[in-house]
């Protein structure tokens, strides 16, 4: 008899929790996130030793990832390639707005995958590349070298347009167009640009191999 009472007084305490819990199940989406996140916030609690909430940047990258690889299992198990979205099954008449949303759709599809992948590997690699260039370090060491090279190319002078106009070629290192030019002891047009780069490795001139030395500029 009380073990009954008891039974029902329980039954009805719990059934507001009930209906709760039931329309929670109901939202897919929500229940699904809330789930990802209290186990990665858990797995944070876990794995990680400082104080430090990962969840949910885990959980961003989750989803990307489960993301890229269902669509590719869509594009894998894909049977159906023609664009074409025919009136029944059967008939043979392409219906024309139909295909052409389906067309759009997939298009769509396609570029948003590729644009995740390269955002994904993008920050993959931002993310090894800042472990091992630090800016500061970055400015101290190209900062100096650059105003050298750009010292050294001093060495060369600048073309005049007539020079420019005789001369009436591209530029051997890039084959571009030159409007301005500079201009070795040997006589050959680079880019400023190029022959910086060049100088770099060589100090010879990429045309005639000829040794582009400070010396020899100054011996001019
Ligand atoms: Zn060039
Ligand atoms: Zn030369």
């Amino acid at each position: 008899m009380i073990w009954n009472q008891l039974n029902t007084f329980l039954v009805r305490l719990y059934d507001p929790i009930d209906r709760v819990e039931n329309l929670f199940l109901k939202m897919r989406n929500i229940s699904v996130m809330t789930n990802q996140m209290m186990f990665l916030m858990l797995a944070d609690h876990v794995f990680i030793t400082e104080p430090k909430m990962t969840c949910l940047y885990t959980l961003m990258f989750y989803n990307v990832v489960t993301y890229c690889i269902s669509y590719i299992k869509e594009l894998i198990e894909k049977k159906d390639w023609s664009p074409y979205v025919t009136l029944t099954e059967r008939s043979k008449i392409k219906h024309l707005a139909m295909s052409a949303t389906k067309i759009v759709l997939e298009w769509t599809k396609a570029v948003t995958f590729i644009v995740t992948l390269t955002f994904m590997l993008l920050v993959f690699g931002l993310h090894q590349g800042l472990e091992h260039y630090k800016l500061k370090d970055l400015l101290q060491i190209s900062g100096p070298v650059l105003k050298l090279e750009r010292e050294m190319l001093n060495c060369y002078r600048k073309a005049t347009a007539e020079e420019i106009k005789q001369f009436d070629d591209v530029c051997p290192v890039c084959l571009c167009d030159m409007i301005r030019a500079r201009v070795t002891p040997c006589y050959h047009l680079f880019h400023a640009d190029c022959l910086r780069q060049c100088l770099k490795t060589n100090d010879t001139c990429p045309m005639c191999k000829r040794g582009l030395t400070l010396g020899s500029v100054s011996s001019q």
